[in-house]
């Protein structure tokens, strides 16, 4: 695979180039987003990531692919570099840090180097809560980001797992993003309230041609924000972004009946 050698890599010449060690630990929460390509993580939680940094967190995207092959009338570079830069307005208009992996779409795989790569930057971030994407998907590179994610947040934590890093043990949870790619067993679990971040995700992820439209038949725009507003009239507000969680997490250990 093309990105065996370059994924053994850490990134630390991209973490080094966006400043990130200068912003570590200045925030309670750190929210780290992943997804299997560019605008993935801004178009299914960028509300979410927009109302994190609004309340002082710090908030970090890693886009594992730029989701490159998505548009049939420009070649993949052209495509990938339009990709980048609305990646990085995107993560400027969020007010969030954007991280780009080496691997190109579609050809995303669960590979102990991913895993690796993945793990490095988890223990350079320092995340308190990870976003990624549901365990199953339509789109192989999704479901592959999933394993790679959960494989990266164990090896992250082991201290017998030595990389150019130290082992990171502050992570509270492992949060899956409510995609219509990624619909198959995924039941919303947890519901955060969006309301004031709206306008925030919209002018986010219309930084993305594809999710403006002309590009996709599918309306990513409408589709993200009718979710909200039905997620959010379950939840008793005006917009909510639903996560689910994996099954082991939803179980609660209490004194007495709440
Ligand atoms: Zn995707």
């Amino acid at each position: 695979m093309h990105a065996r050698a370059s994924s053994l890599r850490p990134p630390l010449a991209a973490l080094a180039l966006l400043g990130l060690a200068a912003a570590a630990g200045a925030a309670d929460r750190t929210v780290l987003a992943i997804g299997a390509h560019a605008g993935d993580a801004e178009v299914t939680t960028g509300a979410l990531l927009a109302r994190h940094k609004r309340l002082g967190d710090r908030v970090v995207m890693l886009h594992l692919t730029l989701g490159e092959g998505g548009n049939p009338k420009m070649s993949p570079a052209a495509y990938g570099d339009q990709k980048k830069r609305e990646a990085l307005v995107a993560a400027r208009v969020l007010g969030a840090e954007a991280l780009f992996g080496p691997w190109k779409d579609g050809e995303l795989r669960d590979t102990e180097d991913a895993a690796r790569y993945v793990a490095d930057v988890i223990r350079q971030v320092k995340p308190t809560h990870v976003v990624t994407h549901w365990k199953s998907s339509l789109h192989p590179d999704h479901e592959a980001a999933h394993r790679i994610v959960n494989a990266a947040v164990l090896l992250a934590s082991l201290e017998g797992y030595v990389s150019a890093h130290p082992r990171h043990r502050g992570l509270r949870g492992v949060y899956y993003a409510d995609n219509w790619e990624d619909a198959d067993g995924f039941t919303p679990y947890l519901y955060v309230d969006v309301t004031e971040d709206l306008a925030a995700w919209k002018a986010a992820a219309t930084a993305y041609e594809f999710i403006r439209g002309g590009i996709s038949s599918f309306p990513y725009l409408e589709y993200y924000e009718a979710l909200a507003r039905v997620r959010g009239a379950v939840a008793g507000k005006r917009f909510a972004v639903a996560l689910e969680v994996d099954p082991f997490a939803k179980k609660r250990v209490l004194d007495s009946l709440p």
